[in-house]
C-alpha cells in the first residue's frame, strides 16, 4: 500500500466526460488499495474567463490602471477548482468510491499575505491523513488557501501544481502524480525534435532547469517545493486509458518521475536540451570598472521589474573601463534600455547596444559536474553547423548558448543528436 497524492490539470477536467475519466484513474489506485488525495485544477479556460470578468469591472475612481481589490479578485478566481473539487467528489461517488472535497480554508492551506501570487507556509495534514485511514478519498480544490487575514488567497497561476506538491509534503506522501495533457517530460521539445524521448527519470535540479527554461509541464515553484521536501513527482497523462495494465504496472507506469539523483541509477551526462526564444541581448560598453557598478546597474532593472538572465563581465584590460552583457525577454528590452539610460550617470558607461530575436540553448544534465568536454562538444557541432555563438554561460549542470534566434531549431537538433539523445 502506498500514499499518492494525483493531481489533475484543466485540460484533464475540462468536461463532465473528463472527469469522469478522472475518476476512473483514482478509482483504480483505490482498488489498488492506495490512500488517495486529489488535487484539481479549474476546467481548462475556467480561471482565465474569471481573470477576465474580474478585469471587465469597472475601477474606483481614481484608482491606478488595472488596479483591482486582489481580496476580491482571490474570491472570483479561487472559484473554478471548488466546482471541479465537488464535481469530482460526486463522479467517485457514483462509482462507488467514499470521497469529500476540501477548499484550501477547510484543510487548511496556510499562505502568506500576497494576495493573487499567496506562497502556503503551512499545510496541516492531520485530517486528510484520518479520512484516508477509513479509505476516505480527499478530493482538493488546487491554487487556493486562506491567508492571515482569513480570506481565501490563490498561489498564483498554474498555482495547483504547487498545491499538490505541497500537500504530497503534509501528509508524507509517497508519491504525487501528476496528470497531465503530455504523457512525460521529453529530452527536448518534440515539436522542435521529434526524436526527443520521454525520460524515465530525471533529478530534481535538471527539471528545475528544464522547467525555467519553458519546458511547461509544471510550475517552476512546485519543483523547487518537490526539491526542497524530496517529494518524487510523476508526470504521467490523464488521456492514457485508466484501465490499461501498464497503468498500474509498478516498475514501469508511462511518465517520467522527478526524484532525488541518488535514484537515478544509469546518470547520463546530459539529459535534455532546453531552449527559450525572443531574448534580447543588452551590452553596456566601456562600463566603468569599480566597485558597485553591477548594483548600479541591475538594482534599477529589477525594480522596475525585468528579469535578467544570463550575465557576462568581461575582465578589463587596464582597470578602469569593462564590458557588460546580459539578457532579458524581447518584450522587456526597450524598458531595460529606457531605465539604463535613465541611470546613465550614476552607472557611468559610454553606450548601451541591444539586439533581439535572439535564443538560448542550454545542454542540462547532473552528469557534466563529474566529466570534462562536455561544453567543447556542443561548441564543435555548433561550428560545424555555422551557428554562430554569441555568449555563454555555464553552471554547474548547465551550459547556455547564445545565439541567432533564427537558428533555434537547428541548433537544438544538432545538440540533442551530438548528446546521443536521439530515438534510435
Ligand atoms: N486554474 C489555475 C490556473 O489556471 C491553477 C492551475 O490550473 O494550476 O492558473
Ligand atoms: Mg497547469
Amino acid at each position: 500500500m502506498a500514499r499518492i497524492v494525483m493531481k489533475f490539470g484543466g485540460t484533464s477536467v475540462a468536461d463532465l466526460d473528463r472527469i469522469h475519466n478522472v475518476a476512473r484513474h483514482v478509482k483504480r489506485e483505490v482498488d489498488a488499495g492506495h490512500q488517495v488525495a486529489v488535487v484539481v485544477s479549474a476546467m481548462a479556460g475556467k480561471t482565465n474567463e474569471l481573470v477576465n470578468w474580474v478585469q471587465s469591472m469597472p475601477m474606483v475612481a481614481g484608482a491606478e490602471a488595472s488596479f483591482y481589490d486582489a481580496r476580491e479578485y482571490d474570491a472570483i478566481v479561487a472559484s473554478g477548482e471548488q466546482v471541479t473539487s465537488g464535481l469530482l467528489a460526486i463522479a467517485l461517488q457514483s462509482m462507488g468510491v467514499d470521497a469529500r472535497s476540501w477548499q484550501g480554508w477547510q484543510i487548511p492551506v496556510k499562505t502568506d499575505n500576497a494576495h493573487g501570487a499567496a506562497r502556503i507556509l503551512e499545510i496541516d495534514g492531520t485530517e486528510m491523513i484520518k479520512r484516508f485511514e477509513i479509505g476516505q478519498v480527499a478530493v482538493v480544490a488546487g491554487f487556493q488557501g486562506v491567508g492571515p487575514d482569513n480570506r481565501l488567497a490563490t498561489l498564483g497561476r498554474g498555482g495547483s501544481d504547487t498545491s499538490a506538491v505541497a500537500i504530497a509534503a503534509a501528509v508524507q506522501a509517497d508519491r504525487c502524480d501528476i496528470y497531465t495533457d503530455v504523457d512525460g517530460v521529453y529530452t527536448t521539445d518534440p515539436r522542435v525534435e521529434p526524436k526527443a524521448r520521454r525520460m524515465k527519470k530525471i533529478a530534481f535540479e535538471e527539471m528545475l532547469e528544464m522547467a525555467s527554461l519553458g519546458a511547461k509541464v509544471l510550475q517552476v515553484r512546485s519543483v523547487e517545493l518537490a526539491m526542497v521536501h524530496k517529494v518524487r513527482t510523476f508526470v504521467r497523462s490523464s488521456f492514457d486509458d485508466p484501465d490499461a495494465p501498464e497503468m498500474s504496472d509498478p516498475n514501469n507506469p508511462p511518465g517520467t518521475l522527478i526524484c532525488d539523483e541518488d535514484e537515478i541509477v544509469e546518470q547520463e551526462v546530459v539529459t535534455g536540451i532546453a531552449y527559450a526564444k525572443d531574448e534580447a541581448q543588452i551590452s553596456l560598453r566601456r562600463l566603468s570598472d569599480r566597485p558597485g557598478v553591477s548594483a548600479a546597474i541591475f538594482g534599477p532593472l529589477a525594480d522596475a521589474h525585468i528579469n535578467v538572465d544570463m550575465i557576462v563581465q568581461n575582465i578589463s584590460e587596464d582597470g578602469s573601463r569593462t564590458d557588460m552583457t546580459f539578457t532579458v525577454p524581447s518584450g522587456d528590452a526597450e524598458k531595460a534600455q529606457s531605465v539604463l539610460e535613465r541611470n546613465k550617470d550614476v552607472i557611468g558607461y559610454d553606450v548601451v547596444q541591444s539586439e533581439s530575436g535572439l535564443a538560448k540553448i542550454s545542454v542540462i544534465g547532473i552528469g557534466m559536474r563529474s566529466h570534462a568536454g562536455v561544453a567543447a562538444t556542443a561548441f564543435k557541432a555548433l561550428a560545424e553547423k555555422s551557428i554562430n555563438i554569441k555568449a555563454i554561460t555555464t553552471s554547474e549542470i548547465k551550459i547556455s548558448i547564445l545565439i541567432d534566434g533564427a537558428y533555434a531549431e537547428l541548433a537544438v537538433r544538432t545538440l540533442h543528436s551530438v548528446y546521443g539523445l536521439d530515438k534510435t
